[in-house]
């Protein structure tokens, strides 16, 4: 399968990675909005958000603690934002599913 992330979960693109276990890889994002810009990604192959499905409940929930917890040590006590888009209107460009956490710098809303 031609995936970007699948070949970076694979070790066969590189990136610099902060966590992996054998269910997620975390990665700093090659383009960052902001001081700290890291994506948490799934190592099995998910299209979209859309296309997450009943028993890919616990893999959603790990995603969103190793974000947690990711950006704690990451030094965003002051806060953060997590975004995954969805498909072409959601601003999606990467077709495997990431969690971006965004940090150390002020967030605004609505987000362009
Ligand atoms: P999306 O637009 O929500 O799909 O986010 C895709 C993200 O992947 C963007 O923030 C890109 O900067 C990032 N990205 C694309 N290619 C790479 C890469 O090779 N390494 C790390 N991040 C990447």
């Amino acid at each position: 399968m031609d995936c970007l992330f699948c070949k970076i979960a694979a070790g066969e693109i590189p990136a610099r990675k902060l966590y992996e276990d054998d269910q997620v890889v975390a990665f700093h994002d090659i383009a960052p909005q902001a001081p700290v810009h890291f994506l948490v990604i799934p190592k099995k192959h998910v299209r979209t958000v859309n296309d997450l499905v009943e028993e890919d409940k616990a893999l959603a929930g790990h995603i969103v603690f190793t974000a947690q917890r990711l950006a704690k040590e990451q030094g965003c006590e002051a806060g953060f934002r997590m975004v995954m888009n969805c498909n072409e209107q959601g601003g999606q460009t990467v077709y495997h599913i990431h969690m971006h956490v965004l940090g150390q710098r002020q967030m605004h809303w609505p987000p362009g």
